[in-house]
Order: structure tokens, then C-alpha cells, then sequence
């Protein structure tokens, strides 16, 4: 015991002595290496900075940057938004939130996609999170082309209201980070619930993350593929009903989807809507 206490302290001792004799062969060097730049560099870094000065002896006024670590892709860090379930859009004055649901899928996101290039419409996607992180190539074109992500969790569950909290967590945050993953970062602005099933704390949960919970106004039923004649219709029978429209780029042929919306938008642009974004805060 006292043979160690003897050590430690003899340890303990050594980096003060080790400390002073670095700090002296620091001045030293310090000294040497502004002599020797001063007639070079002119006084540019100024003539009281002896400890700076050693730095430009080791030649790094080019690796400044190069020498932090690379800042590691992570999703930004967001405020807590409110917690009850919103319909509005950003745009003041008659817009509309075309939202699309339940992908991303490969054969029938890029042709959505497409659909709403051609309009110029932005849209947001309610993103399965296995299916984000199958497909990371689309999560960053649907990112790049001015859309927005929405958490839609990871299973599709509409019953899980009726399910324990911790199961509901986990398939709301798991998804966020496989859908935060996915796209490299980028924010997930929304949480819908399948099916609406919401509950109070599921809710407050998303909030917390930054992630408003998003409701809809018009089911235009294209999940049930009715033909495109009565998606359409469905749209304007309901158009009253509030701005937020729900279409799907998932879960089966979308063919009618497809053709569905691009007949929406022309005829929601000929009514005088705007296309907005679902309200966050
Ligand atoms: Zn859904």
C-alpha cells in the first residue's frame, strides 16, 4: 500500500517536472521560430503572440480546416412544436397541402414525383420508415425537390391508439431516425398517424422531436382505386371541407393515383389555390 502511495506520488510528481521543461523548450522554440520567421513573414501575425507564432513553423496555415474532424451528418437539432393536430396551411389566403402517404416505393414515388415537378407543386410525404431506409436514394430526391417529410411510422399500425405507449414510441421514433437516415439529415417536419389513430401522449411525443401531428381534410380515397373520375370527384365534393388532401404513393398500383393527381392540381390551380405547406407552428 505505502510502496504504491510512494509510486503514485512519484507519478504524480513526474508531469509537473515534465510540465515545466515542456513549457521552457516551448519558449524556446517559440523564440528560434520567430527569429527565424520574422524577416519573412514582416510582422504579418504581430510581434506579442510567441506562442502563435511557433504554429506557422510547423507549416499549418493551410491545414486549418483540414485538421478538425468532419462534422458528422446529423439531423438538425429542432424546438418543440405544438401538439395538436393541424390542417392549416403556411399560405395565407385559398392554398391547399397535397400530402402523400405511405411510401417511398420505386416504381410509384419517382412517377409522383414527376406529377408534381410538371405542376410545380411541393408536397409532403408521410414515409413508411423501413421503406425510407430501402430506398434512400428517393427519401433524398424527394428532399431535393423542395418537398417535405412526415414520419408515418414504422409498421402502418391503425390500431396502435389502442396499443401500450412504449410500443407506440418506438414506432414513431424508429421510424424518425430510419427516415432522418435515409435522407442525410434533413428534417422531418410532421407526424400522421396511420389511419388518424393519434393519442395525447403519441402526439406530445412528436412534438417534442419537432414533428407537428398532421391530420386531412379529403380522403380522396385513391387507396381504394375507385377509378380516376371518382378520385377526382371526391376532391371537388370535399374541397369545402378544409386544405389538406390526402393521396398515396404505396401499399399497390397507383396507376390511378398517378393520373388522379395530375388532374387535381390542374383543376385546384384553375380554382385559384395556391400549394402550400401544412402550418408547423
Ligand atoms: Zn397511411
Amino acid at each position: 500500500m505505502t510502496e504504491q502511495r510512494g509510486t503514485l506520488a512519484r507519478v504524480k510528481a513526474a508531469p509537473q517536472w515534465v510540465a515545466v521543461s515542456l513549457a521552457a523548450l516551448v519558449v524556446v522554440i517559440a523564440s528560434v521560430a520567430s527569429a527565424l520567421l520574422a524577416p519573412g513573414s514582416g510582422g504579418r501575425s504581430g510581434a506579442g503572440a510567441p506562442a502563435v507564432s511557433g504554429r506557422p513553423a510547423s507549416g499549418a496555415g493551410a491545414t486549418t480546416t483540414g485538421s478538425h474532424p468532419p462534422i458528422r451528418p446529423t439531423a438538425p437539432t429542432v424546438a418543440p412544436v405544438p401538439d395538436s393536430i393541424q390542417h392549416a396551411t403556411e399560405a395565407a389566403g385559398p392554398a391547399v397541402n397535397i400530402t402523400i402517404d405511405d411510401g417511398p416505393d420505386p416504381v410509384w414515388t419517382p412517377k409522383v414525383l414527376q406529377v408534381l415537378r410538371q405542376h410545380h407543386v411541393h408536397a409532403t410525404f408521410c414515409m413508411i420508415g423501413p421503406q425510407a431506409r430501402a430506398h434512400p436514394d428517393l427519401v433524398k430526391q424527394v428532399v431535393a425537390q423542395g418537398h417535405r417529410l412526415c414520419d408515418h411510422t414504422v409498421h402502418h399500425d391503425t390500431t396502435m391508439d389502442h396499443k401500450p405507449f412504449a410500443y407506440q414510441k418506438s414506432e414513431i421514433m424508429d421510424a424518425l431516425s430510419m427516415i432522418e437516415q435515409a435522407s442525410g439529415g434533413a428534417r422531418v417536419y410532421y407526424y400522421r398517424a396511420p389511419g388518424g389513430a393519434f393519442t395525447p401522449p403519441s402526439r406530445a411525443l412528436a412534438a417534442q422531436h419537432g414533428m407537428r401531428p398532421l391530420g386531412w381534410n379529403i380522403d380522396t380515397k385513391d387507396f381504394d382505386r375507385p377509378g380516376v373520375p371518382v378520385i377526382l370527384g371526391t376532391l371537388k365534393d370535399e374541397i369545402h371541407n378544409g386544405p389538406t388532401i390526402l393521396f398515396h404513393d404505396g401499399g399497390g398500383n397507383r396507376t390511378q393515383t398517378v393520373k388522379a393527381l395530375g388532374e387535381s392540381l390542374t383543376w385546384l390551380r384553375q380554382q385559384g389555390y395556391a400549394f402550400s405547406f401544412p402550418k408547423v407552428d
